[in-house]
């Protein structure tokens, strides 16, 4: 069981009817109470009322992207949109009236477009500011709301209440049972680059494990690793070695890349190592591997293999044609494959020699840490925040005529990581700017490696459930966020020869 995802309560409500108000007061209560614990974010919209409890205000959610309209279809559209976007984005919702001014066009619309979800609204009769205050409790109770509370936030009536009552929503805090899952790791790449060798070598002084008998070959699918490191011993499970040594034993014509057995072995797999040959750089044929690893979600560690004959062609006076250093070499590789994979978030690499056994555990180290990166939960209001600073960095293309806009966003998936965008147009963004996303998410994160996924929901398409990308589907497609035909193979083996 891992930790859970952050819940979300949202305020909506005509405007004037003391949302913000409201906001300010929850929060202010819980800023109170957990004072000077660092780490706590507060954004105007955002808060969190305790970890993993966020409460957020969608007064400005829809509003100032409709022009040349009246006020009053402003108004309406805007609020319409709140609230549909708050049924998507939240749990809990509190539906803000005025009780001085009773209910109004504006209220009974919002009404109508929640009663569908009426189990997790709460209706809020705010202004009430003393108990002698009279309204007309019977007009407010025909909205058709059976849990509802009356209060005033500014004059902190019922406040407390209210809040405690959201706090029984927290998520519980679920201690991670010490499960010793062993990661399953493939190491994946086209003929030749030296997939058997490394494995051959990460097993060789090492105790092996036959964990998988296949039924029908002798040959195992899957083999135990136990590396003794100079500071750690590190454990994992290889996947598809039968995969490899078959393909090997047959020779090439039978090692042709295959779309599906790829899949069928990066779904066993937590951990993708693609290898790629040092002096052949990254082909056409690395990118489509790489491609589909993306594609399944899985994160990637790049091996540069054969680093061995690299570094001989720096020993004598012929060195690799315009590289003054092996140093200089290893960061033209470095960048070169960076760009060839551009469609990755910055995959950590390892130069390493499988031949000569050598930095082998520099990758087994970056195999488990971005192995336990996977289930990372990023807090909710430093996700928003990061969100904010890269759409000012690079304001998306105005695809539909409409100033794109996300208003929240939240975490709902670990391995891979998904995230939902509560925005005011999901159609028509770009892979470019999913991917600027990933990759400044990677960063921020320091997970370069991992595949982030974004789900963009907007009010027109009244998604109800939500549709994770089709992970292992084979519809002959090629990957949205793949490889292009175009790009070319990296540091050209001319340069070397
Ligand atoms: P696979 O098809 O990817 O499994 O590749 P193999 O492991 O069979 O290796 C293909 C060829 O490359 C073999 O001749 C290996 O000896 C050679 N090779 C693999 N790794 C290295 C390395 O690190 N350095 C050198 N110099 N040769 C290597």
């Amino acid at each position: 069981m891992s930790a859970s995802f952050a819940k979300t309560i949202a305020i909506v409500g005509r405007p004037n009817v003391g949302k913000s108000r409201l906001f300010n007061a929850l929060v202010k209560k819980r800023v109170a109470i957990v004072h000077d614990k660092p780490g706590v974010t507060r954004d105007p919209n955002i808060a969190e009322l305790v970890a993993g409890l966020l409460l957020v205000d969608t007064g400005g959610w829809g509003l100032g992207q409709i022009k040349g309209q009246e006020k009053e279809a402003v108004l309406a559209a805007a609020v319409e949109e709140q609230v549909e976007l708050a049924v998507e984005a939240a749990e809990k919702i509190l539906f803000v009236v005025d009780g001085r001014t009773g209910v109004s066009a504006l209220d009974h619309q919002v009404a109508r477009n929640l009663r569908a979800h009426k189990d997790k609204v709460t209706l809020i009769i705010n202004k009430i500011d003393e108990a002698e205050t009279a309204f007309d409790e019977g007009e407010f109770l025909r909205l058709g709301f059976a849990s509802w509370q009356v209060i005033s936030a500014e004059h902190d009536r019922g406040i407390e209440g209210l809040r405690n009552t959201l706090l029984k929503l927290a998520p519980k805090v679920e201690k991670k049972p010490e499960e010793k899952k062993v990661p399953a790791v493939a190491i994946l790449g086209r003929p030749n680059v030296g997939k058997s060798s490394l494995t051959n070598a990460l097993l060789k002084k090492n105790k092996v494990i036959v964990s998988d008998i296949s039924g029908t070959t002798r040959d195992p699918v899957s083999v135990d690793l136990e590396f003794v490191g100079r500071k750690e011993t590190y454990r994992f499970k290889l996947v598809d070695t039968a995969g490899l040594r078959h393909r090997t034993k047959v020779g090439s014509s039978v090692e042709v890349f295959s779309q599906m057995r790829t899949r069928e072995v990066l779904q066993k797999a937590d951990v993708a190592v693609l290898v790629i040959d040092a002096l052949e750089g990254v082909t056409s044929q690395d990118k489509l591997l790489a491609g589909e690893i993306q594609k399944t979600g899985k994160p990637l560690v790049v091996v540069v293999n054969k680093w061995d004959l690299a570094a001989a062609r720096f020993v004598g006076e012929e060195t690799i044609e315009g590289y003054q250093t092996l140093q200089e070499f290893e960061m033209a590789c470095r960048e070169s494959v960076e760009s060839a994979l551009f469609f990755t978030t910055g995959a950590p690499m390892v130069f390493l020699s499988a031949k000569e056994s050598l930095n082998l555990e520099a990758l087994l180290k970056e195999v488990k840490k971005i192995e336990a990166q996977q289930d990372k939960i990023f807090p909710t209001p430093e996700v928003n925040k990061l969100l904010s600073k890269l759409f000012w960095k690079n304001v998306p293309r105005n695809v539909s005529g409409k100033m794109f806009k996300v208003y929240y966003a939240t975490q709902t998936g670990t391995r891979p990581y998904y995230f939902r965008l509560f925005c005011n147009q999901a159609v028509g963004v770009g892979d470019d700017f999913k991917r600027y996303l990933s990759k400044g998410f990677a960063e921020h994160f320091n997970c370069g490696g991992v595949p982030f996924f974004f789900h963009f929901v907007s009010k027109p398409r009244r998604e109800k459930t939500e549709v994770k990308p089709d992970l292992y589907s084979n519809k002959g497609k090629r990957a949205k966020v793949g490889p292009k035909a175009s790009e070319r193979a990296t540091y050209s083996p001319k340069k070397i020869k």
